[in-house]
């Protein structure tokens, strides 16, 4: 049986949360998670090249407790994001290897 790279081809239909790219990387969400799901984090690879921060989409546990600590104000439900944003379920999401649809 094939269960390489298992994860990474999961389909995903719901995630709670998703950064648009407003965010700052200020870290206050990071801080607030109580699962450690939003990455990269200061000190990880890639930290400094990464334009924003980003939810893993199957480790949030749809809390809200980073929504109001974002000062730029770059976090949504999926089922509230803007319309013109709503390309970033996917990268979020890709960010950690996993393709979404949707
Ligand atoms: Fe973490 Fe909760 Fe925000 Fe999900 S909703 S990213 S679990 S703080």
């Amino acid at each position: 049986m094939e269960f390489g790279n298992w994860s990474a081809k999961l389909k995903c239909t719901t995630m709670a949360y998703v950064i648009i790219d407003t965010c700052t990387k200020d870290n206050a969400c990071v801080e607030a998670c109580p699962v450690d799901c939003i990455h990269p984090k200061e000190g990880e690879p890639g930290y400094e090249e990464a334009p924003q921060l980003y939810i893993h989409p199957e480790e949030c546990i749809d809390c809200g407790a980073c929504v109001p600590v974002c000062p730029t104000e770059s976090i949504f439900p999926l089922e509230e994001l803007p319309e013109d944003k709503k390309e970033f379920y996917a990268i979020n999401a890709r960010y950690y290897g996993i393709e979404v649809s949707g």
